[in-house]
């Protein structure tokens, strides 16, 4: 920090004030996580000085046979660690990610038909009238992923994102009455809707997903499978979802954030079956530019760590912590959507407090607990103010919780929310974001959780 602050020092007390803020509260956001000194130091690494467009072996840079050392590592590290046929380490983020499965897909699906039809080994040996057929075609395919207020993601056909503008969309969503996922739901839509690609994977939802299940469904419809796992990485790599619930050998292709469950560097990674491999391959230049070297070298270090069998103890302890938080809220009367967990997260409908998601989430930020608000299946308050508060385990779980400290978290929670008020716009109506929050109520809240 002396060598950054000798620079520009509003960026060195910024990161101080970082790590104080991280230590000084308690983080229960479902995507974030403490990643490991090694991982954090493999990121701050000259790697990040090179350029390394291409593939491993095959660079359009001089210079890249380190590179090629630490992202063939990541790449054999993730196939290891979960027994895929191909792995692919160059995407930045789990959008880039996505963007690379949701291409790789199109090519090999509907451009490599084309080319073959017109006996062409690449799309720049089409005519001009051949390329403009395929171009249309591309642009015309079909996508059904599951709804954001069931717990999709925005990058699996949300109208707003570029994957609800690339294809055409549908989406599925969960039992209203249940909040749990409708296999014969799903296959019904996949049946009238016959999409290209199938994508199964979640961002809030609080349960398991059979793959096997999904499966069934992409084969009957023709639909090439594609699984996002960004969120339970972490519980696929440490085993605790295994046979039907481990997407990697029932998806086509089954993509990654590094940085959530897996507690890797901010990045993503594809994993494909070999049919999708060479495809996948090719994701730069299809969408990718210059791959981020350091962050390669990190999630080869992290994929290494998650390799050890003390990330299976850890696996189990955040689906053990994420039960025990749970019943947490259960016994002092909270509701939670699908009335538990059994994931990483737990998604706690605050509306019976009389609060939106806005003021539940902002109240306990005030008290030194990190959430994000987050819609409930048919929320009425919509996706900025809903009606939810999401929680994940795999951040405290690191710091060593257990299931007596994720009790008291629950505790704490409750007592804010139960201690917190709608307050009123400045005319003096009702308000979904502001709040008042009862006396001393944030102070308890502290000083109990730093106890522990
Ligand atoms: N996919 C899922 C299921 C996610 O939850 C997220 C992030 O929240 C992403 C993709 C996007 O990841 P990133 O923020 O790294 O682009």
């Amino acid at each position: 920090l002396q060598v950054i602050a000798a620079v520009e020092p509003r960026v060195a007390e910024a990161t101080r004030a970082e790590l104080r803020d991280q230590r000084a509260s308690l983080k229960l956001i479902a995507s974030e996580n403490y990643a490991s000194p090694a991982v954090l130091l493999t990121m701050g690494s000259w790697f990040s000085d090179k350029y390394a467009e291409g593939t491993v072996g095959h660079r359009f840079y001089a210079g890249c046979q380190n590179v090629d050392t630490v992202e063939a590592l990541a790449a054999e590290h993730a196939r290891e660690l979960f027994g895929a046929p191909y792995a692919y380490a160059q995407p930045h983020s789990g959008i880039d990610a996505n963007l690379v499965a949701f291409w790789s897909i199109l090519a090999h699906r509907v451009e490599t038909p084309a080319l073959e039809k017109h006996a062409v080994k690449n799309v720049n040996e089409l005519s001009e009238g051949d390329w403009e057929t395929l171009r249309h075609e591309l642009g015309n395919q079909r996508l059904l992923g599951m709804s954001l207020d069931a717990g999709g993601h925005l990058t699996h056909g949300f109208r707003p994102n570029i994957s609800g503008k690339m294809f055409h969309q549908q989406q599925y969503g969960t039992d209203p009455a249940t909040g749990l996922l409708d296999y014969d739901a799903v296959r019904a839509k996949a049946k009238e809707f016959r999409p290209l690609v199938l994508v199964a994977g979640y961002s809030a939802y609080p349960r398991r997903v059979n793959f096997a299940k999904m499966r069934e469904i992409a084969d009957e419809v023709g639909a090439t499978l594609m699984v996002d796992m960004a969120h339970f990485a972490g519980l696929v790599a440490g085993k605790v979802f295994t046979g039907d619930e481990d997407p990697v050998p029932f998806a086509h292709v089954t993509t990654t954030t590094t940085h959530k469950s897996l507690r890797g560097p901010r990045g993503g990674l594809v994993l494909a079956q070999e049919e999708f491999a060479s495809s996948v391959d090719r994701g730069c230049p299809m969408v990718l530019g210059g791959p981020l070297s350091h962050v390669m070298a990190a999630k080869a270090v992290a994929l290494a760590e998650a390799r050890q069998p003390a990330f299976q103890d850890y696996a189990q302890q955040i689906a053990g912590n994420a039960k025990s938080l749970a019943e947490g809220f259960l016994t002092r009367g909270a509701n939670l959507v699908t009335s538990g967990t059994d994931n990483h997260i737990v998604l706690l409908d605050v509306s019976s407090f009389g609060l939106t998601g806005r003021q539940a989430e902002s109240a306990l930020l005030d008290a030194g607990v990190v959430t994000n608000r987050n819609s409930v299946p048919a929320d009425p308050n919509g996706a900025w103010y809903t009606s939810g508060v999401r929680l994940g385990t795999p951040a405290l779980t690191t710091r060593g919780f257990g299931h007596d400290e994720f009790d008291k978290v629950a505790e704490l929670i409750v007592d804010v929310l139960a201690n917190t008020k709608p307050g009123t716009t400045k005319a003096g109506g009702p308000s979904k974001a502001s709040y008042v929050l009862g006396d001393g109520v944030a102070d308890r809240t502290k000083a109990a959780s730093a106890e522990l």
